[in-house]
Order: structure tokens, then sequence, then C-alpha cells
């Protein structure tokens, strides 16, 4: 049983490193592929609901949750700031997302275009 428990955990730290990779790939991609970006986000939403790994705050922020497309600022993502949330909305499906601002202010999200 510890052994299994022990592979299972050693898993996850890979698929949460495969995660990480999807999103950069999906970055990368996004620039001249939305196609490819939202197929990377895909399977990197999949790769977490396998292995119950929760995403970061940057993962969550960087695609929508409703058409899965990789949101590129600048490109299909309005973002704006209220008093308390950070607002994406997300320019291909009009889906509205909400996040508490909370004490991640730098991890880059909210630089102007
Ligand atoms: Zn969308």
């Amino acid at each position: 049983m510890a052994a299994r428990y022990k592979r299972k955990q050693e898993q996850a730290k890979l698929a949460k490193e495969a995660i990480r990779h999807l999103f950069v790939e999906a970055e990368k991609a996004s620039v001249r592929d939305d196609v490819l970006a939202s197929k990377h986000v895909k399977e990197a939403r999949k790769t977490a609901m396998r292995f119950r790994i929760s995403l970061t705050s940057g993962q969550k922020r960087s695609f929508c949750k409703n058409c899965g497309h990789f949101l590129r600022q600048g490109k299909n993502v309005r973002v704006r700031m209220t008093q308390h949330h950070l607002v994406f909305t997300c320019l291909d499906c009009g889906h509205v997302q909400r996040f508490g601002r909370g004490a991640k202010k730098d991890d880059g999200v909210v630089s102007s275009p």
C-alpha cells in the first residue's frame, strides 16, 4: 500500500511538470495557432483532472473555462480591474471570469497591453 501511494505521488509530480510544460507550449502556440494552443490547454486540464491536481492561479487565468481557448492579452481577452476582482472577458465566446485579486498581484497577469 505504501509503495503504491508513493508511486502515485511520484506520478502526480510528473503530471504537474507535464501540465506546466503544456501551458508553456500553449502560450508559445497561441502566437500563431489558436487551435494548437487550445489543444495543449485541453490536454493540461485533462491531466490535472486525472491526477486531481489543482492548477496554479496563473494557469487558471490563462484559459477560458467555457470555450477552452488559451487567453492571450491583447488578443482574445479583456482584463478589467474592479475594486475586488480581476475580470477576464473571453473575446472568443464572451464568457466572463472573475478572480479575487488576492495577494498575487505580481504574477504578470495585470500588466496593461
Ligand atoms: Zn471563451
